[in-house]
């Protein structure tokens, strides 16, 4: 398994060129931590933030605490993402409601829709600088059979008696759907509470506030391998440029975690993808809708683009997974952040023209394109708790492409485990996660991999309707 690529593109949003890029608290590495945590992305960030302040708050000693990176800060998926940051309040829950019953799919719909508050929240307290906007989230359908099979679900799972939050709005006219979403050809839309961030200036704010409170953030350390200490039960943490011995390990490290911990291997599986940004040029005169909405296009089943829209009237636009999938080797366990997937440019050239009424005339062209590593769990579910057998090593992993209402709310509940030598989160306190996402045993040794079953669904349909 691979680590991350020492040479990855850069990204429109790594273009904030923070003063941590390169950080190094102190010159050499300390030789010994409390805890040590890998990866400086939001996971790692949001980790290191939990430690120091609620250590103080709580009036107990800030753990010493190292961050290490293996690149630049923060130039893993979340310096690279689509800074959408939406719920699943509807799409996942009826094959939640399959595989874990109703209680757990509202569960997760609950822990999903919290999160956006709660990230509020942060940014508020904290005054963090980082273009946060709550909006409502529009996912429409352009595919009659797929929008139907999706509203009829939705009925169905309602006659059960599963309630859906009450944000959830459904327009079933197709008429209605193109007018207020814009998009062309829609079918139906569903509509719901969602945000889009600037993800590395919050992260580089988390950052920032931890090494204030005495963390330790080394920059371009990859870690090497990690061992643990029969005679102390401690971890020897191996880099390039010395050891750190460690009570407790954070991996933060996603899509890599399976680099350092092998039984990760098809469980957490890198899974390239690529976003861009898209503007209109200045000084042609030109101008485009102000779209006030975050997006997702529902072309199939499978297929969907995902997008938001920035205040200067730009578009972040991720998806184009359909010129990849059908190629296992460009996406699938793929780490090479430092390429395109071939034909994604292609793909988004002229795409608000091709997808929005009323940008026809725009101009409206790629201004940046980058690629980023996803880390897919073969259920779909982040893996966060213990590591079963290694006592002192924690997990908060696994994202699946859908990291940004999820984090907080884990990164906060394993620093709780982390803090109390506790055994397992508490999903019934305030900090619960939902119990899919708890690092068990049973998912480890669990041999299906939902993502290659994806994608070949994805490939016979797509045959299917050739
Ligand atoms: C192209 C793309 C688009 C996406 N769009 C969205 C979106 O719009 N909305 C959404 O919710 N989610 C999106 N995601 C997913 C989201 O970005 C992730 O779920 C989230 O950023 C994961 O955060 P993380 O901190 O866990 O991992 P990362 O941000 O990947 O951080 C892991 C860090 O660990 C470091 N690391 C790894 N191995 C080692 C090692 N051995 N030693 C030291 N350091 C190491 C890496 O360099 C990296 O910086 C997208 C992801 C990609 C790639």
């Amino acid at each position: 398994m691979a680590f991350p690529h020492p040479q990855p593109m850069t990204s429109y949003w790594l273009s904030a060129a923070a003063d941590l890029a390169n950080h190094r608290t102190t010159e050499s590495l300390p030789t010994e931590a409390d805890v040590v945590i890998i990866g400086s992305g939001f996971s790692g960030s949001a980790a290191a933030y939990f430690l120091a302040t609620q250590s103080r708050t709580g009036n107990v000693k800030c753990p010493s605490t190292v961050i290490l990176e293996a690149r630049q800060v923060c130039s893993g998926a979340t310096g690279r993402n689509g800074g959408h940051m939406k719920p699943d309040t509807y799409y996942s829950a009826a094959e939640a409601y399959r595989n874990y019953g109703p209680k757990v799919a509202d569960e997760l719909i609950q822990f999903e829709t919290q999160q956006m508050f709660d990230v509020k929240r942060l940014v508020d307290a904290e005054r963090i600088d980082c273009d946060f906007e709550m909006t409502r989230a529009f996912d429409v359908f352009t595919d009659q059979q797929t929008a139907d099979s999706v509203l009829q679900t939705h009925e169905e799972m309602k006659s059960k008696g599963f309630s859906f939050p009450d944000d959830l709005h459904v327009i079933t006219d197709p008429k209605r759907a193109e007018q207020i979403s814009g998009v062309r050809g829609a079918k139906a839309a569903l509509s719901f509470t969602a945000g889009s961030v600037w993800p590395y200036k919050m992260v580089t704010h988390l950052l920032r506030r931890s090494i204030e409170e005495g963390v330790n953030l080394q920059t371009t350390t990859p870690v090497q391998q990690i061992l643990g200490n029969k005679a102390d039960g401690r971890w020897t943490v191996k880099t390039n440029r010395g050891n750190i011995v460690a009570k407790k390990i954070i991996m933060a490290s996603n899509a890599y975690t399976a680099a350092l911990f092998p039984e990760f291997k098809e469980k957490i599986v890198p899974v390239r993808g690529v976003v861009c940004r898209i503007s209109v040029p200045e000084g042609t005169g030109k101008r485009a809708p102000h779209l006030n909405n975050t997006y997702a296009l529902r072309f199939n089943p499978e297929h969907f683009d995902y997008l938001i829209s920035r205040s200067d009237g730009s578009i972040v636009v991720g998806g184009a997974d359909r010129c990849a999938v059908e190629k296992q080797d460009y996406w699938y366990g793929n780490t090479d952040d430092s390429q395109l997937i071939p034909e994604t440019e292609k793909y988004f050239t002229r795409y608000m023209q091709r997808m929005f009424n009323g940008w026809e005339d725009s101009k409206a062209h790629i201004t940046d394109i980058w690629s980023g590593i996803m880390g897919w769990s073969s259920d779909s579910m982040p893996f966060v708790g213990k590591l079963p057998g290694k006592p002192g090593i924690f997990i908060t992993a696994g994202f699946t492409g859908h990291g940004m209402p999820r984090i907080l709310g884990c990164s906060k509940a394993l620093v709780e485990l982390v803090q109390s030598d506790g055994e397992t989160i508490d999903m019934n306190t305030k900090n619960g996660i939902p119990t899919p996402y708890l690092l068990t045993e049973a998912r480890l040794e669990d041999k299906t991999n939902n993502i290659i079953s994806y994608a070949r669904n994805v490939t016979s349909n797509l045959k299917s309707r050739l």
